[in-house]
């Protein structure tokens, strides 16, 4: 079958990896002159399967008001007149309910652990190198509340299947030495051994690039402009290409993987896609001191910040990541949030890193109310969607290609998740919020 799909993030290429792997013609469009350059370029760098409780949970309401208005807040919802924000946040809130929470965790850890294992396979397959680091995750707290809060939802992920163990202070410290300058602060960690790091960028990049050489097409520098349908399904593709003339792309069934861009080409189709983007910032500091530097991979519950290390021929570097500003589709760098980040980091690990060199980007998380990604069969027989992954794009990535590659194929995908399906006036289970 010839398949196009739409977008070369992580969830494109992947996309396009598995589908060739099962025999497909495809062909990946993308605005970017390189594969990877919008939301998956500089990103946090983990896969964390630990990392499954999602934003909306019974906690969240409260804090999300108190964290209204403050400029350098982990989450800050700037509330605009745009009624896809206004139902967003609706669909958010009643996601925040104990039974919901389980109910995403589920279906975040589930497909978590089956990506992680796509991805191990995948390395094995085809030797893929992108910096990665298999030293585990470890999630600390400087708050003795928010360790507590933590434990339940971490007592069901290890029901599920993910080991993320709960350690006291004086483990982290082993685990990761460099912790050591906040000991008296600790109130406890988690430790996630089987999850892992690495550049993600690097990754799509080499994902690509095996693609190309198996024969998959990439368009690159080509801006979609409309999906059109004829007869109930997808006819064409419409785009404006590479030499600025419009064009029209014809294929047997399309992948919508555009992340946050996702539901504006959905829009005209009928098919209301819950996603709104979720502005994060990511730091990369170059490192000072090695041995002041964190190894494993860290998570900072407190101020919603990852924390990764890569080490090549291109330098020693510290790659901190985190806080989500939901606030239209502006890319903008807030100094106040970037430099909140460089303040944390420099009370953590003082002295690790140039944090006067520090380089600052901010990407476009495709957010679901849920944290639950879009993947699955739409009301239009050839169109299928692998998008919405919000905070764990990278970590669901294999795994949703590999699952989205099976169901392309008609056939069942083996992870248990809750998949779309929907009908146009019966939405699936996650998507009834929009
Ligand atoms: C600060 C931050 C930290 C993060 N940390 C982590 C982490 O540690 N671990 C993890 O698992 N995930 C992390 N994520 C999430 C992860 O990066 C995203 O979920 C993932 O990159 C989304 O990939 P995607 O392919 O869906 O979207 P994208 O990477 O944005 O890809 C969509 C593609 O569609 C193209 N496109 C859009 N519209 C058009 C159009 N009209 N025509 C042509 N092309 C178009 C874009 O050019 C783009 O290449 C983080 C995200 C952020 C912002």
């Amino acid at each position: 079958m010839r398949v196009i799909v739409l977008g070369a993030g992580l969830l494109g290429v992947s996309s396009a990896y598995y589908l060739q792997q099962l025999g497909h013609e495809v062909t990946v469009i993308d605005r970017q002159a390189a594969p990877g350059a919008e939301t998956s370029f500089a990103n946090g760098g983990q896969v964390s399967v630990s990392h499954a409780e999602p934003w909306a949970n019974p906690s969240a309401p409260l804090k999300v008001l108190q964290w209204l208005g403050q400029e350098d807040a982990p989450l800050l919802f700037r509330m605009r007149a745009d009624l896809h924000q206004w139902l967003w946040c609706l669909s958010f809130l009643r996601n925040c309910t104990p039974a919901r929470t389980r109910h995403n965790i589920r279906q975040i850890v589930n497909l978590g652990t089956f990506s992680r294992a796509a991805l191990q396979q995948l390395r094995r397959d085809t030797g893929i190198q992108y910096e990665q680091r298999t030293q585990g995750i470890l999630h600390f707290y400087t708050s003795a509340k928010e360790f507590d809060a933590a434990l339940a939802p971490a007592e069901q992920m290890r029901q599920l299947g993910c080991e993320r163990r709960v350690i006291d202070a004086d483990e982290a410290v082993r685990i990761e030495p460099a912790l050591a300058h906040i000991r008296p602060r600790l109130a406890g960690a988690t430790y996630t051994a089987e999850d892992e790091s690495g550049d993600a960028n690097l990754f799509a990049r080499e994902l690509a690039t095996l693609c190309m050489q198996a024969g998959v097409h990439f368009r690159l520098g080509e801006h979609i402009t409309a999906l059109r349908t004829a007869g109930g399904a997808i006819d064409h593709v419409e785009l404006t290409n590479a030499e600025g003339r419009f064009e029209r792309v014809r294929a047997d069934a399309y992948v919508l993987a555009l992340g946050s861009f996702s539901p504006l080409l959905a829009r005209p189709l009928g098919l209301k896609l819950p996603i709104y983007p979720a502005k994060g910032y990511s730091v990369t500091i170059p490192v000072k001191d090695a041995r002041l530097a964190h190894e494993v991979s860290l998570t900072d519950d407190e101020f919603k910040l990852v924390f990764s290390r890569y080490t090549s021929a291109q330098g020693d570097r510290l790659r901190i990541a985190g806080t989500a500003e939901l606030n239209g589709y502006g890319r903008e760098l807030n100094a106040t949030r970037c430099q909140a980040i460089v303040r944390r980091v420099e009370q953590l690990f003082p002295g690790a890193g140039h944090t006067e060199q520090a380089q600052f980007w901010t990407g476009l998380r495709p957010a679901t109310p849920s944290n639950v990604p879009l993947i699955g069969r739409t009301h239009l027989p050839n169109l299928f969607l692998n998008t919405g992954h919000g905070t764990l794009g990278w970590t669901h990535s294999c795994g949703s290609g590999k699952a989205l590659a099976d169901i392309v194929s008609g056939r069942v995908p083996e992870v248990d998740f809750a998949f779309t399906g929907m009908a146009a006036a019966q939405p699936g289970p996650h998507l009834q919020a929009a």
